[in-house]
């Protein structure tokens, strides 16, 4: 286990169901394991052709850069490797995985996880991400972090510079209940924002923690506010020893049904299912669609209405009918 004095700062010292103790502070609960626990529940080290890389799509890759981070979430998919003592991994040590990105063209775009590759040097992450930019076909670096979330501070000028080194790198946080957009917090987000370097939030969906429209509501209109996009709402993995923080999939989509309509399209982001085996990511919301036949399809708005949509009679289109004449 690991927490900074930042991250401690937020927890209510008189709450034992404090949402931000709760996914920080090791509890008995977790060595009881549930059915559909799984070590690996993505399936990462089935799909891994080189050291420290993870790839479960075509155009797109994982590198594991480090098992490091400056709090150990206590339902981290990963949980099987953070921390183990390797710490951050040199280039020389990634050097199979970024040859493999180097020589498949497909690949499009690497995610740089761990660990959170952001508590690693200033140095190491600009060496990595020059050398990333020196690959042509890689359009997009993405960087997985919870520095802005657990340890703020962190996120500096030097840094920011440093992040800029790669044209077009995007940063995904990981935010997961509106206590923790703390005034350090904010100031870093805006550092990023104010740096051009878009942010998005990925918010795992926890058990006691923030299985509330209203306090989903809160954090998503606050991480707007911050200029950070919510992206994903993910059905918490099924991480060996975390049955307790889980959810039943049907609270997620209630959750989605209420916020749907109550949230602006900027606000709300996706529920996804990332499916157990490393299978890939699968949305999941409110049954919206009632009924289709002949071209006339009954949709369910957020208000419960029924409304029909008549789909435009077939055959050629005017452009193609143009072109035949
Ligand atoms: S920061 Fe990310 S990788 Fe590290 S423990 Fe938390 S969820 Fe896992």
């Amino acid at each position: 286990m690991s927490i900074t004095p930042h991250y401690a700062s937020l927890m209510d010292p008189d709450d034992p169901a404090c949402p931000i103790r709760r996914q920080a502070v090791p509890h008995a609960r977790e060595a009881v394991e549930v059915p559909g626990d799984l070590r690996d529940p993505l399936g990462e080290e089935l799909h891994s052709p080189a050291p420290e890389l993870v790839q479960r799509y075509p155009d797109r890759v994982l590198l594991l850069a480090t098992d490091r981070c400056a709090v150990y979430c206590r339902f981290c998919t990963r949980s099987r490797m953070v921390g183990d003592g390797g710490g951050a991994r040199s280039l020389a040590k990634l050097e199979a995985a970024l040859r493999y990105i180097e020589t498949n063209t497909a690949i499009r775009e690497v995610i740089v996880s761990g660990g959170d590759p952001l508590v690693m040097s200033t140095a190491r992450i600009r060496a990595l991400l020059e050398r990333l930019a020196r690959i042509e076909h890689i359009l997009t670096v993405r960087i997985g972090t919870r520095a802005p979330v657990t340890i703020p501070q962190r996120i500096d000028d030097e840094l920011c510079d440093a992040l800029r080194t790669h044209p077009a790198l995007w940063v995904m946080t990981h935010f997961n209940h509106p206590k923790e957009l703390a005034p350090a917090a904010r100031v870093a987000l805006a550092r990023l924002a104010d740096r051009g370097i878009p942010v998005m939030n990925q918010t795992v969906l926890l058990r006691g923690i923030n299985d509330e429209a209203a306090i989903l509501e809160a954090l998503f209109r606050g991480l707007v506010r911050e200029r950070v996009r919510p992206y994903y709402l993910l059905q918490a993995d099924p991480v060996r020893g975390t049955g307790h923080l889980r959810t039943p999939l049907q609270r997620g989509i209630e959750l989605m049904a209420a916020l749907q309509g109550r949230l602006s399209g900027i606000a709300l982001p996706k529920f996804v299912v990332d499916t157990p085996g490393g299978r890939g990511k699968v949305p999941v919301g409110p049954q919206t669609l009632v009924a289709r036949e002949g071209g006339r399809t009954t949709l369910r708005t957020f208000r419960g209405e029924e409304v029909v949509y008549i789909d435009p009679p077939l055959g050629p289109g005017p452009i193609e009918s143009a072109r035949r004449s």
